[in-house]
């Protein structure tokens, strides 16, 4: 049986990709190895949204070229977003690649790329127009917590960003699919459910007849009662609707989280991003979906350092922060992308500016998220107790909470994709501590 290993690099929807790849190879036969010393065919899933990322993925590259020397029959592949950008400039630099494949629907190729007798041919020039095909089984890791991909691509084109580039316009998969795949999961015992797209409530407006996110929600809460949970992400602030909050706040299965990146706290630098929203507006949809959904976790995405960011629209990021008082952000320097017209902007912020901006909100959400945290103590939480999150060698078990945080608890062993009722007791700016409550 010829042996696999797929390495990662970036965001869900990347995971997701590899996992399409797993489940894709192994109807031809294909095991999974963590062991690169035994893989018959390596596979780097690459993105290209940072050039940190790509940079990364390229040192890769060079370590595999040595091993690939050592043996010759190892087939070395890149996928993804990257593949999806970059595939004639990898297979120009980098000749030793077997294969140069882009992502969602492309993944299709990979068997034929394989099985071609001399180069193999990149689908990367070919505009992404469909879906990955349902037919396929998408390898999973996790017992208990799956991903399942509703909606691909993206039509905002945001001046700094290369995805409608890489992943192609938006479009959804039609909704009886996915209610199949997520009915599926239920009945195999999966426990929380994680619905993925570029800008996931934006699905259906597209399709015939439309269908709301919000009713793919009702819909998906049929199939599993309260019994999974029902994550999303990521959501874009423009699609956020009342009757999102209202399905936000009535449906049993629908976790009281959102990932809402706002990017920049200054009206002037999102309208230079093309984000189409203003700070203002941004507000608004905070507040309608805090009355909704008062226990609501709220997380977001920051970009430091845009083109033409003043110390003013900067000052006025960090003050949006305070306002909203973010769960958790994740935040970036200003990385320009060849191809996109921020690359192009004339007034770029120095290295130096953005390095001190980005330590400048580290610093802040570490507060903010310190302070949220607290005032968790004394409060009962259910927990899926998630291995990855266990520090087995201390004795703590782990697991997130309907809200996506993370518990570290004591008392007792629990096991994993159980859900436990845990007393908190305590927090630091990354995870919450516990003690299990006994069950009766
Ligand atoms: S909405 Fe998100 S995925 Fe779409 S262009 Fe903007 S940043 Fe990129």
């Amino acid at each position: 049986m010829p042996k696999l290993k797929v390495v990662t690099f970036g965001c869900q929807a990347n995971e997701l990709d590899s996992a399409r790849i797993v489940g894709l190879l192994a109807r031809d036969g294909y095991t999974l190895t963590d062991d690169e010393s035994e893989a018959d065919l390596i596979i780097l899933n690459g993105c290209s949204i940072r050039d940190k990322a790509e940079q990364k993925l390229y040192s890769r590259l060079g370590t595999l070229r040595a091993l690939k020397a050592r043996r010759p029959n190892l087939r070395l592949g890149v996928a993804g977003c990257l593949g999806q950008r970059e595939g004639e400039t990898l297979r120009r630099r980098f000749p030793y690649l077997d294969l140069v494949v882009g992502n969602g629907e492309h993944l299709v190729e990979i068997p034929r790329l394989l099985s071609a007798a001399a180069v193999r041919l990149s689908s990367a020039a070919i505009p992404p127009t469909g879906f990955f095909p349902a037919d396929v089984e998408v390898h999973r890791d996790s017992r208990y917590r799956a991903w399942v991909g509703v909606m691909e691509g993206c039509d905002n084109f945001c001046t700094f960003c290369v995805v409608p580039h890489t992943r192609g316009r938006e479009r959804s998969r039609p909704p009886d699919e996915i209610l199949g795949e997520v009915a599926a999961l239920r009945d195999r015992g999966y426990r929380e459910i994680t619905l993925l797209g570029q800008t996931v409530n934006s699905y259906g407006l597209k399709l015939e007849p439309p269908v709301s996110f919000a009713a793919l929600l009702r819909r998906i809460d049929r199939v599993v009662g309260p019994y999974v949970r029902v994550r999303f992400a990521t959501s874009h602030p423009k699609d956020v609707t009342a009757e999102l909050a209202e399905a936000m706040a009535s449906l049993p299965s629908v976790c009281p989280h959102m990932h809402l990146p706002i990017q920049s706290g200054s009206s002037r630098t999102l309208a230079r991003m093309g984000r189409t929203y203003s700070r203002e507006e941004y507000l608004d949809k905070v507040q309608l979906l805090r009355a909704a959904v008062p226990d609501l976790s709220l997380t977001t995405d920051i970009i430091v350092g845009f083109p033409g960011e003043s110390d003013k629209g900067f000052e006025e990021t960090l003050s949006l922060m305070r306002e909203v008082g973010f769960d958790a952000a994740f935040a970036f320097k200003f990385s320009p992308r060849r191809g996109t017209p921020a690359a192009d902007f004339p007034d770029q912020v120095p290295d130096s500016v953005r390095a001190e901006r980005l330590a400048a909100v580290l610093s802040l959400q570490d507060e903010l998220s310190l302070r949220k945290n607290g005032k968790w103590i004394g409060r009962r939480v259910e927990v899926l107790v998630d291995c990855e999150l266990s520090k087995r060698g201390s004795g703590l078990a782990g697991g997130r909470t309907r809200q996506n945080k993370i518990v570290h608890f004591t008392g007792g062993e629990v096991e994993e994709g159980t859900l436990a009722n845990v007393q908190i007791t305590g927090g630091t700016s990354h995870h919450l501590k516990g003690v299990l409550i006994p069950s009766l």
